[in-house]
C-alpha cells in the first residue's frame, strides 16, 4: 500500500486504515456508490470492511460534509459520493432505481432566508424521483 496515496486527508477526521480505504474508493469512483458497492470493493482490495463499518464511516463522512448522500425514497437505499467542488444532483427512478445525473443545480441561484443570520451553509441536498424513460413507458 502506498502511504502517500491519501496525503489530502481531510482535516478534523481521525485517520484510520478502514476510513482511508473507504475514502480512497470514493476518490477513485466517478459515480455515486452504495454502502454495499463500497463493501464489495473492499473485498476486492483484499481488505474486506464489514458493511456495518462501511455505514458508520459513511455517516461520519456525511456529517463532516466530506461526502454527499443521496437517498432513494423507494427502498431505503442511499448512495454516496465525494463532495467535490462542482457538486452534482441525481434523479432516481423509482421503477428500476437507476440514478440519472442532473446537469444543473437550481439551488445555487436560490438565496435562503435563514432566521439565524450567522448560519454557515456547507452544502445542500436535493431529492428528485420519478420514472426514467423506459419505466415511464411501462407505466402509461
Ligand atoms: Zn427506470
Ligand atoms: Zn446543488
Amino acid at each position: 500500500m502506498n502511504k502517500t496515496e491519501n496525503s489530502d486527508w481531510p482535516a478534523g477526521i481521525k485517520r484510520t486504515k478502514q476510513r482511508e480505504q473507504v475514502f480512497s474508493i470514493l476518490t477513485k469512483s466517478d459515480g455515486p456508490l452504495s454502502a454495499m458497492d463500497i463493501c464489495s470493493l473492499t473485498q476486492k482490495d483484499g481488505n474486506a470492511v464489514w458493511l456495518s463499518t462501511v455505514y458508520r464511516i459513511l455517516e461520519l463522512f456525511t456529517q463532516k460534509a466530506l461526502v454527499v448522500k443521496t437517498s432513494m425514497q423507494q427502498n431505503d437505499m442511499a448512495v454516496y459520493e465525494l463532495n467535490r467542488h462542482d457538486h452534482k444532483h441525481y434523479a432516481v427512478c423509482v421503477g428500476c432505481n437507476k440514478i440519472i445525473p442532473i446537469e444543473n443545480c437550481p439551488i445555487e441561484r436560490f438565496i435562503p432566508e435563514i432566521s439565524d443570520s450567522g448560519f454557515h451553509v456547507l452544502g445542500h441536498k436535493m431529492e428528485l424521483f420519478g420514472y426514467c424513460r423506459e419505466c415511464d413507458l411501462k407505466h402509461r
